[in-house]
């Protein structure tokens, strides 16, 4: 089947215009998910694809669909993404998957196709002004916690209203919940958001997993006292404690215990020039693809803080507070894009993801891969986050090629 070309000019016409919404001083875009930023980013895309023919809707979560919505009696390909940023963030960090995944439905429209192919922006998947990541995923895959009496935003809008604006409806949320037997596959092309790609010089990453992470919350209880008057013997000094933490953690890695771990957020107090520390909070954050890897290494954490705190004197509490499961991609859809990659000659390498996506959250409910483009210097979540045009177009095309052979042969990927 002729495969349709990418509308290069297109595509980059709309990157750089969505840069556009949500611009701050520094450069950076800040867009958090159902702020005004947010909303103006969705009437956009809502506007390029009603210019296309392409039919948009917004389900009870506040997902934005722009093509078929996901219906009984076929199983649709489910292209997409999301159009939320962090607090000062670059240009393409999910809505490069999103603008591709119109790109694609509007390609594809004219050709008869066995499966629908139709592309989605998953609300609020930074977590970065309401505060649940992958709100609109979880939705979609049945996986939405329940939410607080009043969920309310950390600037104070109350999230009924940030999703009846966006055009949801919270007590109608569970409505967005896609049925697993309507659904074809799940496919989301993203910035790699690390440096392997580019070091290795190679265009296109095909995703084999998303690591899993759990969070740990830990107090490090010690005496906070006179920095002059108190000998050094006998201290019980929590930010000395920490530090010693703080280095038992980075070293997990290296002893084989996860792929990275990581002290992220540290707060001693009273923080005082001249008192010793009494009370340390900092978070631990350790990742890997193996599930039972993730769990072993958290238990080994705990070890090591709980002997360093038995040396020097100190209490400490271990809570768990977040945890995700690793997640393993679909060998067929791998072998889809391999094979769509290699029909346009384009180097592939196989890599994970450091980062959770949306991806993550669907692979519950139907196969899923994920197609990666390189990000110059490594960097995402800045203001200076970029890829080169040219692999901008790549990746979209490669998405589209993909699309186009499973929503045409779907073969077996169940
Ligand atoms: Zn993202």
């Amino acid at each position: 089947m002729p495969t349709p070309p990418v509308d290069r000019a297109r595509l980059l016409r709309r990157l750089s215009e969505l840069a556009q919404i949500g611009r701050s001083d520094s450069g950076g875009v800040t867009r958090p998910g159902f702020s005004p930023a947010d909303r103006e980013a969705r009437h956009y895309m809502i506007r390029e694809a009603e210019n296309s023919g392409v039919p948009t809707a917004v389900d009870a979560a506040g997902n934005l669909w722009l093509g078929p919505r996901p219906h009984p009696g076929t199983t649709t390909l489910v292209l997409g993404s999301h159009l939320d940023t962090v607090i000062d963030a670059g240009p393409l960090d999910g809505v490069y998957g999103v603008v591709a995944a119109l790109e694609a439905v509007e390609n594809l429209a004219p050709l008869d196709l066995a499966h629908p192919v139709t592309a989605v922006a998953f609300a609020n998947e930074e977590g970065a002004l309401h505060p649940q990541p992958f709100w609109g995923s979880l939705a979609a895959s049945g996986q939405l916690p329940a939410p607080a009496a009043v969920p309310t935003a950390y600037d104070g809008t109350l999230l009924r209203d940030a999703l009846t604006w966006a055009g949801g409806d919270l007590d109608a949320v569970q409505q967005a919940r896609l049925d697993p037997d309507q659904l074809l596959a799940y496919l989301e092309l993203h910035i790699e958001q690390g440096p392997v790609l580019e070091q290795e010089s190679i265009p296109i990453g095909i995703v084999e997993a998303i690591v899993g992470r759990v969070q740990l919350d830990v107090d490090v209880m010690g005496a906070a006292g006179h920095a002059g008057t108190t000998p050094m013997p006998g201290r019980a000094d929590a930010l000395a404690a920490a530090a010693e933490i703080v280095l038992a953690v980075e070293g997990l890695p290296a002893d084989g215990w996860c792929q990275v771990a990581t002290v992220g957020r540290l707060e001693a107090s009273p923080n005082s020039p001249n008192t010793i520390v009494g009370l340390v909070r900092l978070t631990v954050d350790v990742r890997d693809t193996d599930e039972a890897q993730l769990h072993g290494v958290a238990d080994e954490a705990v070890r090591r803080i709980e002997t360093i705190a038995q040396r020097r004197t100190v209490k400490v509490s271990c809570t768990r507070a977040a945890a995700s499961r690793p997640v393993l991609t679909n060998t067929g859809l791998r072998r889809s894009i391999a094979a769509a990659a290699d029909r346009r000659a384009m180097p592939t390498l196989t890599l994970t993801s450091g980062a959770g996506h949306d991806a993550q959250m669907m692979a519950a409910v139907t196969p899923t891969a994920m197609i990666f483009v390189p990000s110059i210097g490594g960097v995402s979540h800045v203001p200076h986050e970029d890829t080169d045009p040219g692999d901008l177009v790549l990746g979209a095309q490669l998405l589209q090629d993909t699309a186009l052979a499973i929503a045409s042969h779907p073969g077996s990927l169940r």
